[in-house]
């Protein structure tokens, strides 16, 4: 039985025609010997009625029915008696007379209810082991639907803007600098290994010295990291290089592509040009480098009020070089002893020694630092954060770089406070695109020693800095930039470097990778760049949080159709899992497995 419409097009104007509907029962209601199906496809719902009386055998099979049941239904529309439309609906003027029906498949009970609110409560690896039920909620549906829609506006975008689609290998040679890589064993070539592509970095500069010139590709991408809510091991890319352009023209070609995607999707309009912010500025106001601008609760610097101050700790922290910061946590001096306790516990984990902090409560300040303070340093406080009744000061010492971090958190964190108690209000529609430049090129890495590349070591330095490349790398800015919307990084990217012997340079004098090294991993790309290399530069957009922030969700599992859990698993299919000893075998591979504490 073939059906003739779908479950969201009847209305008025089909009244009295015979139509067929499929799809899945979704919820059966008997009242009184007329019996109410509501049948399910992809595009919404369609009332069904029987009168047991007019046909008792059809009345019998409709009422084995189970909700989730496969079915195809025949009858004729019939307007709804009056006081029972339903102008929710786009079918609610009408219903459709049951005469015939066609059963494929009487479903189980589902493990939890597929309404939106329903499956919204249930476990997510109840939802996850049962997938394909989840995706059958309108919610998820929905997401799916935005996520095609938002890759097609890419695609059509850079169509128009005559960039082709061009796919990259997924199974890549092992460039361990930077993430942790997923390795493929090969078994043509007994003890070597393939690593899955942590982008397409390499291939899309290749594909400016094949003379491409404008390169995109919706891209898989692979990266054995720690998974989070925003983090998947698997995710996509939207990669784009481009060759003879500068900075101005990156920022020029994503504001006109995130434009167009607000627009089909969203049908809403982004302002362009987007604010730009100095990696420096950003740290310094916001204690991070994808601020979220949707509220203030700014960083205030007060490293030269202290710098004499009888209060040791923040006096010893800028004479070795430090900061001491501060922010106003507007209307929180409510805040509970849990609360401030959980607050410490994260500004220690960021490497605080404590959380000095001025409470401010009926015209008092309670702090255990106060008493160290001057008058002029009280006043200097109370005018720069404005301080208020009802507020509460956080401060941080430390290191610069550090001071900022930990108060960017707490930040954020306080915010939070405040909204649970109704005092701020930050939209997830509120859209604060933020371009990030100028970030450093270099950033030392205490651990190793060294200078490592803040972004990738492709990316060429600010033509003016790159007389310091020798002898103050940290001096070096870098042509990259970031796009950061409502404290997300959604992309980056960077102008690249186009000459080998700079390329050369960078690898082996700078980031001091041995020569040798450098030949085996980057030797094919050094010698393509003598070849004739364009200018070129580009950048790449995480599409799952893309999509995330489109959908309102902050878990980019809720965008990908088959994610794997926290603890990389996928629990539909139950993999990861073991494997034979002959496919081993046949991949030159032998396990050792961890031994247990
Ligand atoms: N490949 C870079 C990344 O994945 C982005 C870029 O520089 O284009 O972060």
């Amino acid at each position: 039985m073939k059906s003739t419409h779908h479950c969201a097009q009847l209305t008025k104007a089909d009244i009295g025609q015979t139509v067929t509907l499929a799809g899945w029962v979704d919820t059966i209601r008997d009242q009184g010997g007329i019996v109410f199906v509501d049948l399910r496809d992809r595009k919404g719902v369609t009332q069904i009625k029987l009168e047991a009386s007019s046909n008792p055998a059809l009345a019998k099979d409709i009422a084995h029915l189970k909700p989730e049941s496969v079915i195809a239904i025949s009858g004729q529309v019939a307007q709804r008696p009056e006081g029972t439309v339903n102008a929710a609906l786009p079918t609610g003027e009408v219903e459709v007379e049951a005469a015939a029906l066609t059963i494929f498949n009487i479903s189980e009970t589902p493990p939890f209810p597929l309404d939106d609110a329903g499956g919204d409560k249930v476990n997510e690896d109840m939802r996850l082991t049962y997938r394909y039920l989840d995706l059958r909620r309108p919610k998820m549906r929905n997401n799916l639907r935005v996520r095609h829609k938002t890759a097609k506006a890419i695609r059509d975008y850079f169509d128009a803007e005559e960039f082709i689609e061009v796919e990259t290998p997924a199974l890549f040679k092992s460039t361990p600098e930077g993430a942790r890589e997923y390795l493929v064993p090969s078994r043509i070539w007994p003890g070597q290994f393939y690593a899955l592509s942590q982008s397409p970095q390499q291939f899309k500069q290749i594909l400016m010295v094949a003379g491409v010139e404008r390169y995109f590709q919706i891209a898989r991408c692979f990266r054995d990291e720690d998974l989070r809510a925003d983090r998947q091991m698997e995710f996509t890319q939207v990669d784009v290089e481009a060759s003879f352009i500068d900075r101005e023209d990156v920022y020029r070609l994503f504001e006109g592509m995130l434009k167009k995607v607000w627009k089909d999707v969203l049908d809403y309009d982004v302002q362009t040009p987007f604010l730009r912010m100095p990696f420096v500025d950003a740290m310094n106001r916001f204690g991070v480098d994808k601020p979220d601008m949707r509220f203030a609760l700014e960083l205030v610097d007060f490293s030269e009020t202290f710098k004499n101050s009888s209060f040791k700790v923040f006096q010893a922290t800028v004479a070795n070089g430090g900061s001491v910061k501060a922010i106003n946590a507007k209307g929180l001096a409510d805040i509970t002893q849990g609360e401030l306790k959980s607050l410490e516990d994260t500004a220690k984990l960021l490497g605080a020694k404590g959380l000095a902090f001025i409470k401010v409560e009926g015209g008092e300040w309670k702090s255990p630092i106060v008493k160290f303070f001057t008058d002029d340093e009280k006043a200097e406080i109370t005018k720069r954060l404005a301080i208020e009744d009802g507020d509460i000061v956080f401060f941080a010492a430390a290191e610069w770089e550090r001071a900022c971090a930990i108060l960017g958190r707490i930040r954020l964190d306080a915010a939070q406070l405040l909204v649970k108690r109704g005092k701020l209000t930050i939209r997830h529609d509120d859209w604060k695109f933020l371009w990030v430049v100028d970030f450093p090129l270099m950033t030392y890495d205490e651990e190793q020693k060294r200078y490592v590349a803040t972004h990738h070591p492709f990316t060429a330095p600010v033509p003016e800095d790159i007389q310091y490349l020798d002898t103050d790398p940290k001096r070096v800015r870098g042509q990259h930039y970031d796009l950061v919307l409502n404290g997300m990084e959604l992309g980056g990217g960077s102008i690249r470097i186009h000459q080998p012997a700079l390329q050369k340079k960078v690898f082996e004098e700078v980031l001091q990778i041995p020569q040798d090294v450098v030949e085996s991993r980057f030797g094919y790309m050094l010698k393509a760049f003598t070849y004739g290399a364009p200018p070129h530069g580009g950048i790449a957009f995480g599409l799952d949080r893309l999509c995330a922030l489109l959908c309102g969700t902050t878990s980019i599992r809720d965008v990908i159709a088959f994610p794997k859990t926290q603890k990389g698993q996928c629990l539909m299919t139950q993999s990861p899992s073991p494997v034979t000893a002959k496919q081993l075998k046949d991949l030159h591979i032998q396990t050792v497995m961890p031994v247990e504490e």
